[in-house]
């Protein structure tokens, strides 16, 4: 029998060891022998990061140690019809766990799992003036519609950074608009695969020196907007009835799903009317998507503040995904909008061992993919979200993963962390705590030693 076969027979994903789990992925062609390699030597090791030393020395100033985190992988997220492993770098015990049961639920989608988009991606640059007068904002214009210059900036945008011209990207657009007591020359540059921070700022200096011999003043500043014009959207549709845990067949099924549906459809309005509720709706689907750009090495901080401010440009804090009910009640239709700031290449991905296994597991090519699944990801985590809020209450479920947590706190190691997490789920409700888990750390101590 193949391995494969044996631990599907054996156990659910979740329950096999972490060297199981490996060799699933691996025997599955998920994870390449390397990658694999990678992931058995970092658990031979147990307690040690798998940045080495002199890789996290050059990283950063002042390096002092190395932050590690667990990684855990979503398994099934199935995204413009190819099934992917989605690795997750998380602290927080019910995100990978929420993301598995949105995903399974997504699978059920008319479309047979999310169907995603990416917008032609730009990173965008600008170089700002102070202009009380407005007189920088008049020169700016006249620059633009002057054909000689805008080849000018083009040619110095070239000579900054003539390799990403080579992979076919390089800037597209630019922009003059005045601003209140500013001017700014708004640049939109294609960097490819790379999230493009650096690309965009080196441009960016380029020509401001280049403006700045025209304006006859000196700019403000030139450096990347964390801001974006251009977004994915992930979709699924959802018979209703694939809302409810353990499938319930026929009727009952179908009664609890309408009802659960129709209640996530009030949490998605909810949400666009109180940005409180907003704020909360999205960062559980940046609970997913930051959990995955992180374990793929990319700027968390870039992708948040781009997404926040995609989620304010109406001019009020909006949810970044809607929940509607569509054939008469019976389809739940979620839609996702949101810029991603990342990339394949670039910045510290190359550096983190970990990237290759996240972009690998994800089955991503290029960064436009990469994007397609972050977005599903966050349909799939706000889903899982909103189906324990319309059912439950997300307490039950997040106490329940919290429990190995407040064992650790208590001060249980090794196998008494499973052992006491397990006593406390026995317990009350309200005893879920740290003087209840020490209690219980306490007895099964003494038990041990008598
Ligand atoms: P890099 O500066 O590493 O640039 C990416 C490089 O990857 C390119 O210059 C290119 O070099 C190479 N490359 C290889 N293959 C490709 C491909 N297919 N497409 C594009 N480039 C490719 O990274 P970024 O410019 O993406 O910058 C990201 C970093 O910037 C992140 O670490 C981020 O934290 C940081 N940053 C973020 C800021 C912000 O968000 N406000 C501000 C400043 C920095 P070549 O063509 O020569 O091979």
């Amino acid at each position: 029998m193949s391995v494969k076969k044996k631990w599907r027979n054996m156990a659910a994903f979740r329950e096999l060891s972490v060297e199981q789990r490996i060799k699933t992925l691996e025997s599955e062609g998920a994870l390449s022998g390397d990658c694999a390699q990678l992931l058995l030597e970092q658990l031979a090791q147990s307690g040690e990061t798998n940045i080495p030393a002199s890789v996290a020395n050059s990283m950063i100033e002042n390096q002092i140690g190395r932050f590690s985190l667990p990684v855990g992988v979503v398994r099934g997220l199935k995204v413009n019809g190819v099934t992917r492993d989605v690795l997750m770098a998380t602290e927080e015990p019910s995100v990978i766990a929420a993301a598995c049961n949105g995903a399974k639920i997504a699978a059920k989608s008319l479309e047979n799992g999310v169907t995603a988009h990416s917008a032609h991606y730009v990173t965008r640059a600008q170089i700002v003036f102070e202009d009380a007068d407005s007189s920088v904002a008049q020169k700016l214009d006249s620059i633009m519609r002057d054909e000689s210059k805008r080849t000018a900036i083009s040619e110095v945008a070239r000579s900054a950074h003539p390799s990403i011209y080579q992979r076919g990207g390089g800037l597209e657009r630019a922009q003059a608009a005045a601003l209140t007591g500013f001017a700014k020359l708004t640049l939109d540059i294609n960097t490819c695969d790379a999230m493009g921070a650096n690309i965009a700022n080196t441009i960016g200096e380029a020509v401001k020196t280049q403006l700045e011999g025209w304006v006859g003043r000196k700019a403000l500043v030139a450096i990347l907007a964390n801001s974006s014009r251009v977004a994915t959207v992930a979709e699924a549709r959802i018979p209703v009835e694939a809302l409810v845990p353990g499938e319930k067949d026929g009727a009952a099924g179908g009664a609890e799903g309408t009802r659960l549906a129709r209640r996530i459809a009030a949490l998605s309005s909810l949400a666009a009317v109180d940005a409180e509720r907003a704020a909360t709706h999205n960062k559980g689907i940046l609970n997913g998507i930051v959990a995955a750009a992180a374990a793929s090495g990319n700027d968390t901080r870039a992708l948040q503040a781009a997404a926040h401010e995609w989620a304010a440009k109406s001019g009020r804090y909006m949810p970044l995904s809607t929940w509607t009910l569509q054939n008469n009640g019976q389809i739940l239709y979620g839609r996702i909008e949101i810029p991603l700031q990342i990339g394949t290449v670039g910045g510290a991905i190359a550096s983190l061992p970990m990237s290759k296994v996240a972009l690998q597991l994800a089955k991503v090519n290029n960064a436009n993919d990469f994007r397609n699944v972050l977005a599903a990801v966050g349909l799939v985590q706000n889903l899982a979200a909103l189906c324990a809020l319309a059912g439950p209450g997300i307490q039950a479920g997040h106490m329940r993963l919290q429990a190995a947590n407040i064992a650790i706190a208590s001060g249980a190691r090794g196998d008494e962390i499973q052992k006491v997490a397990h006593a406390l789920l026995n317990e009350n409700s309200s005893d879920l705590n740290t003087s209840s888990a020490r209690i219980i750390l306490e007895d099964l101590r003494k038990r041990k030693n008598t």
